[in-house]
């Protein structure tokens, strides 16, 4: 018998009657694309943070390509990273001919461990690109550090951190750049989207001109202030990386739920690890105690030396249970493009070791009690059969 009728995804969005009101407002009005609703998602993502600029882009990818750009890197500058996450938090530095430079993970908290940063430093390192992987801040101490020491630019992908807080801080007041990503499997959407938050007012206008084609229209940034009102000027190659109106409508309105969506995800979280904290199979996720994790993704490593099944197998019978579980992720260096650059197996050791291991178990504030323990019982269920006999004599 299956657990459920109904597949159950990892992750889903939750919209509700006011979002959906705010969306049709803005389409019944002037503005489609930029007009006032981006100023005001910017200023309430600052307020959210704790930051003082905060700059709205097309999605999440565009907002790290425009963090890369106002960093400063160029042709050949090493950017070091980690390869527990989506490959756009490296593909940012290619856009801009740099070169991804992995760092392995800390085993305990799956973020990137500082020691193997540092190791890793030349005299053409620029910047550091963290990742709060799963919600759980990295070790933003040591690398700002790190940074401070080598002169380099500290950029945080918190694409999985929105709500966190990081040694009383919030996620987004603490690094250079940090960048926050709308898509619908993250904690509050506009469909696509994405935020950088600084406390850099030089950043701020390098972000701004970089969003929009590299244009400058207010006057005391003009290299030729002295033309007629009508007047701009295009100083850098930038792109079209904008945000609509509607888009940034709907995130005003979610933003109205982030605390309960957070409440939710770490009431979820906790009801995890109280119902698997006995359970010898696998490793639950681990907090250092440095910050408060907003809980994007639930992640176990399965002991596979005391299962009968690989992780492939026991993925394919969650599914069978039409429980939705997930993978986070591919090492970056391990994809077909990487290798392709001369990057592979070996590189992370710890990170590929840990990737053969993971389960990710769903995780969204929509989720009904019922199907938090749907997941429960499926999850007991499959490693309950996929135990080792022990062996005999
Ligand atoms: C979602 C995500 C991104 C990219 O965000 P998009 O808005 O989808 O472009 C980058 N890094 C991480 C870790 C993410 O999870």
């Amino acid at each position: 018998m299956r657990m459920r009728n109904t597949f159950l995804p990892y992750a889903r969005q939750w919209i509700d009657d006011r979002d959906i009101e705010a969306v049709t407002a803005i389409l019944k009005g002037d503005y489609l694309t930029t007009g006032p609703l981006v100023p005001e998602l910017e200023s309430k993502m600052a307020k959210t943070v704790g930051a003082r600029y905060a700059v709205a882009f097309a999605n999440g990818t565009a907002a790290l390509h425009a963090a890369c750009s106002a960093a400063g890197i160029g042709d050949g500058d090493e950017v070091i990273t980690t390869p527990m996450t989506f490959a756009a938090s490296a593909n940012c530095v290619l856009y801009q001919n740099g070169t991804p430079v992995f760092a392995d993970i800390d085993e305990r908290t799956y973020n990137v461990d500082p020691v193997e940063v540092e190791k890793l430093v030349t005299d053409r390192t620029k910047a550091i690109i963290a990742v709060d992987f799963t919600g759980q801040p990295a070790n933003l101490a040591a690398l700002r550090k790190i940074a401070s020491k080598h002169g380099l630019v500290l950029i945080e992908d918190a694409a999985h951190a929105l709500g966190a807080s990081y040694q009383g801080s919030k996620v987004g007041s603490v690094s250079d750049m940090t960048m926050f990503s709308l898509h619908p499997v993250k904690h509050v959407t506009s469909g696509e989207g994405g935020v950088i938050t600084t406390n850099s007012e030089e950043y701020y206008r390098k972000l701004l001109r970089f969003r929009s084609h590299g244009i400058v229209r207010d006057r005391e940034s003009l290299e030729n202030p002295s033309r007629g009102a009508w007047y701009y000027e295009m100083q850098e190659l930038g792109y079209n990386y904008r945000l609509t109106d509607f888009q940034a409508a709907l995130a005003v309105s979610q933003l109205d739920k982030l605390d309960r969506f957070v409440e939710r995800r770490r009431a979820i979280a906790d009801r995890y690890n109280e119902a698997f904290c006995d359970m010898e199979e696998a490793i639950l996720p681990e907090q250092d105690g440095n910050g408060e994790s907003s809980w994007h993704l639930y992640v176990v490593q399965l002991k596979l030396d005391r299962l009968r099944f690989g992780r492939d197998e026991i993925f394919e019978r969650m599914h069978a249970e039409n429980i939705g579980v997930n993978l986070h992720y591919i090492p970056v260096h391990l994809h077909p493009y990487y290798r392709r650059l001369g990057y592979g197996p070996g590189l992370c050791p710890k990170a590929e070791r840990f990737y053969d291991r993971v389960l990710t178990l769903p995780l969204f504030p929509a989720m009904t009690d019922r199907d938090v323990e749907d997941v429960i019982h499926a999850f007991r269920k499959v490693i309950g059969e996929s135990v080792k006999e022990p062996v005999a004599g």
